[in-house]
């Protein structure tokens, strides 16, 4: 039941935002996803992709970052808030992987099978779930499926899932989404869920989702004059980095 009400949603979802880029070509690196996704945390993908440019045009290589002051990458970085935190987390992150590893070439990882990069990734400080997720996903191309608030909140209403948690959300679908399909799915679900269904005032009245959805106020919200469209926020920043 559930599987079926997914599949209706996945194609409704691709029919109104269209499928993903080919994701044969273009494949970001490791730490590219790593370091992109830190950035991202609590502020817009414009943002920390206008901080992700910044940081490369300055320093050549991630090594480079690992050796610059603390205060060099977060005056890269400022654009995107949080400026001071994430540049501490960043140079701790490479400093632990170079010590680690001796290199940070994690291309190494490309070997190991999906639990084994869990378990290694999930030894550092600021590296959970989602982000091992996404790269998984845009780094090795594999059909992992990241669960961010978006996805979480998107699925819930839907019916789709009853957790009260990302982390119970991504272990619920874990064996529920159709092979090769959560790639899609998830960036879908994210543009539905940063234009539609937002988490304040969801577009309910011009939802194409209306009749599947189980959120329990769906009605107050399709009569609410409150829930006006807002611009296009279709920009994911691992999609381009
Ligand atoms: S009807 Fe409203 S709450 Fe339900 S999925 Fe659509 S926008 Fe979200």
């Amino acid at each position: 039941m559930k599987k079926a009400k997914l599949n209706s949603v996945i194609r409704k979802l691709s029919a109104y935002f269209g499928k993903p880029f080919d994701r044969k070509t273009n494949s970001p690196g490791i730490l590219e996803i790593l370091i992109g996704t830190k950035l991202s945390q609590n502020t817009t993908d414009r943002s920390s992709f206008r901080a992700y440019t910044n940081l490369r045009e300055k320093f050549p290589s991630w090594e480079d970052v690992c050796e610059a002051d603390t205060e060099e990458i977060r005056e890269c970085i400022k654009v995107c808030g949080l400026a001071k935190t994430k540049s501490e987390n960043i140079k701790k992150m490479l400093s632990e992987m170079k010590s680690n590893y001796g290199t940070l070439d994690l291309s190494f990882l490309k070997e190991y099978d999906d639990d084994k990069i869990y378990d290694e990734l999930l030894r550092y400080d600021g590296i959970g779930v989602k982000t091992i997720s996404c790269v998984l996903m845009f780094a090795m191309r594999r059909d992992a499926f990241p669960v961010d608030t978006h996805v979480h909140r998107v699925l819930n209403r839907l019916g789709i899932v009853s957790t009260n948690s990302a982390e119970k959300t991504f272990e619920a679908t874990k064996d529920i989404i159709p092979k090769g399909r959560k790639y899609e799915l998830h960036t879908n679900l994210i543009k539905f869920g940063r234009n539609i269904c937002r988490s304040k005032n969801p577009l309910c009245s011009i939802c194409f989702l209306f009749r599947e959805c189980e959120f329990s106020e769906k009605e107050i919200y399709r009569k609410s004059p409150g829930g006006r469209k807002t611009g296009n926020n279709n920009f994911i920043i691992l999609e381009n980095i």
